[in-house]
């Protein structure tokens, strides 16, 4: 555990967030992830705030973070507090990989992705013991905490494989960025997120975090995986499929589409009203218990401007 950090806060009032890639504009289904820990967040009571994860920046694209905020700015999710941009905080992902290095828990791995395929894709710890030089190196995290189940407020128990749970993962790249994993977990406990409410795509993902959640802390937040918004079977809404930014300068029919998405029943009158009514009348009808649980849904674009859905997988 490290000394700045403890998780006195798991247990204090709720704070939730919204931690966008500004690697494009908001398109629907990023709308779902933000619309679902907006609402969970306020019928809790709870602060709601966002972070943009401009890490990756290789990925980033120049005017989306504050393209993304006007669009919140637009759909009525007014954040609480300041926006926190992951590349201003890199003195803090530094110091925390420095104590976990200390605790000897860091090592470098020099396996590509090729090499990995080779030898069945997960990564075998391979390097643990080999002492390779950090330059030009990836760094793994020792997996003292391995997670092989855990339970999400939506889709129930989730089961990981022993060669997953128990795999070293990667906190900072061979291109010398830090990794996701290391950096969401450092900014969920920085800000003092107690429940994360996201996409189903990062329930996989999840695993990894709670185990550093526990290594650093010892607990972890709660966990919410919304259905993913998806194009096709297997493949999130993306600029890749062309999933359209959505509309800042008439948000009603997006937005009452997402809440759709997210099974309330909005009559059609609703989207003649203003945002704030319509996140008003959310705020009522809104649970997390009524939410669809499948991991999956996939989202048609009709040509009339609606939205249509399939449900996809239980
Ligand atoms: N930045 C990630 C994404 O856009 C989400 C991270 C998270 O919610 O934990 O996919
Ligand atoms: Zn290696």
């Amino acid at each position: 555990m490290l000394p700045q950090f403890n998780s006195d806060y798991l247990s204090g009032s709720y704070r939730g967030r919204f931690a966008p890639s500004p690697s494009g504009a908001l398109h629907f289904g990023s709308l779902i992830a933000a619309l679902a820990s907006y609402l969970d967040a306020k019928i809790n009571h709870g602060q709601w705030l966002v972070r943009m994860e401009d890490i990756d920046t290789p990925r980033v694209v120049a005017g989306a973070a504050d393209e993304i905020l006007r669009t919140l700015d637009a759909y009525g999710l007014h954040w609480d507090g300041e926006v926190v941009y992951q590349s201003q905080r890199h003195d803090l992902y530094q110091d925390v990989l420095a104590q976990l290095s200390a605790a000897d828990l860091i090592y470098p791995c020099s396996c590509t992705r090729k090499a990995l395929k080779q030898r069945g894709g997960i990564y075998d710890n391979h390097c643990r013991a080999r002492q390779l030089s950090p330059e030009g190196n990836a760094l793994r995290l020792t997996q003292t905490q391995p997670v092989y189940s855990f339970t999400d407020l939506l889709q129930g128990e989730v089961q990981l494989s022993n060669a997953l749970a128990e795999e070293d993962y990667i906190v900072k790249r061979r291109d010398d960025l830090f990794a996701y994993q290391l950096v969401v977990v450092v900014d969920d406990i920085d800000q003092q997120i107690t429940r994360i409410v996201r996409g189903a795509d990062l329930l996989e993902p999840t695993a990894r975090q709670i185990s550093l959640f526990r290594q650093l802390i010892g607990d972890a937040p709660d966990y919410a995986h919304v259905s993913l918004a998806v194009a096709q079977p297997g493949f999130k809404l993306s600029k890749q499929n062309h999933a359209p930014a959505i509309d800042n300068t008439r948000p009603q029919p997006a937005l009452c589409a997402a809440l759709r998405f997210l099974g309330l029943p909005v009559p059609d009158e609703l989207q003649h009203d203003s945002v704030p009514t319509i996140l008003r009348w959310a705020e009522q009808q809104f649970t997390l218990q009524a939410l669809p649980r499948h991991r999956e849904i996939q989202v048609s674009l009709l040509n009339d401007g609606h939205y249509d859905f399939t449900r996809l997988t239980a």
